[in-house]
């Protein structure tokens, strides 16, 4: 008697991705709209951005290390990488294969601060958008922006990068032109600052907002790359909320702007703050100040624009 076979399955290689952090160069906050601040913000994806690896056969396991590998990041179903590849499972398991997806282990390389405001977690969302939707041989541009909606505003603009305005939520993107590089350095506090604590504290100082805007001359600065323009004109309407917090923020920009950085910039809802400096040499001067300044806790150097999240290395 003859024992039929049964096709062995191979299971595909791991799958390396890269995705950015980002920075709100400027923050316009509106009215709440449908539960939500509605936002017109322009954002710079960083050069300084997170690596995930997935890896199918797996136990479903979240590997968290890298710099920022603390406690705060969650091992379980809640983390929103896992989040955003059951999103993406959801959305094609009517017509496509996706058994793959179902046991990834998922190592997460944390190189962006918890809860700074430079959009780590949303980072590990986009990148594994990407990494999933290359196991699964692709997938409708269309759709991978939903799941990234689903799981957060920022996703969007990560999964895209460079530098754009995002208005509703921040997930309605237009794309920006910039001349050259624009030289960064990114205070961290030693303290997180929950994103709803913010806009709790920002309603309640601002009981009727102005509706929310992008200055023009935002624009014509990043178009020019002139950094000096745009130090004019860009601002974060959550500045004063956040510093209600932590009053530190204001001390240390106040040391940013002492030690020549062109604009002191909160980081979405911070507690991170950007300082844009002139050139390299500037912000190697700006990063070895702030790193001795009381309040901050590493001061790290980056640049944007930067791509967004991509495949670095997957066969
Ligand atoms: P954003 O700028 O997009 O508002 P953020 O940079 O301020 O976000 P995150 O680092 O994304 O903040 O994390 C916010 C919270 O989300 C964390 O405190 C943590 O509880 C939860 N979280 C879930 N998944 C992740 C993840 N992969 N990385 C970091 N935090 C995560």
């Amino acid at each position: 008697m003859t024992v039929p076979l049964r096709p062995r399955m191979t299971i595909p290689a791991p799958v390396k991705v890269w995705a950015p952090g980002k920075i709100n160069i400027h923050l316009g906050v509106g009215a709440v709209d449908d539960g939500f601040h509605e936002l017109a913000t322009v954002f710079q994806a960083l050069n300084l951005g997170e690596t995930l690896t997935l890896i199918p056969g797996g136990t479903r396991t979240i590997i968290i290390q890298g710099r920022y590998a603390d406690a705060a990041v969650p091992r379980d179903e809640s983390n929103v990488a896992r989040r955003a590849v059951d999103l993406l499972i959801t959305a094609l398991e009517d017509d496509r294969d996706v058994a793959v997806l179902r046991d990834l282990d998922i190592v997460i390389d944390k190189q962006v601060p918890v809860a700074g405001g430079m959009g780590g977690g949303s980072a590990d969302a986009a990148a594994a958008l990407v990494g999933a939707a290359h196991l699964v041989g692709g997938v409708d541009e269309a759709i991978l922006h939903e799941c990234a909606v689903a799981v957060g505003a920022d996703v969007a603009f990560l999964l895209r990068g460079g530098t754009a305005i995002g208005h509703g939520r921040g997930e309605k993107l237009s794309p920006v032109l910039t001349r050259g590089t624009f030289h960064w350095v990114m205070a961290t506090s030693a303290s997180p600052l929950p994103t709803p604590d913010v806009y709790a504290r920002f309603d309640e100082l601002n009981p009727d907002p102005a509706p929310a805007t992008v200055p023009d001359r935002v624009l014509t600065a990043l178009a020019a790359g002139e950094p000096d323009t745009l130090a004019e004109s860009a601002a974060n309407d959550l500045t004063e909320a956040a510093v209600s917090f932590m009053p530190e923020i204001a001390e240390v920009m106040e040391a940013g702007r002492d030690a020549g950085a062109l604009l002191p910039l909160l980081s979405g809802s911070g507690p991170t703050i950007g300082f844009l400096a002139r050139d390299a040499h500037h912000a190697l001067d700006l990063a070895v100040l702030l790193q001795a300044t009381r309040g901050v806790n590493e001061a790290l150097r980056t640049t944007g624009p930067a791509p967004g999240a991509h495949i670095v290395d997957g066969s």
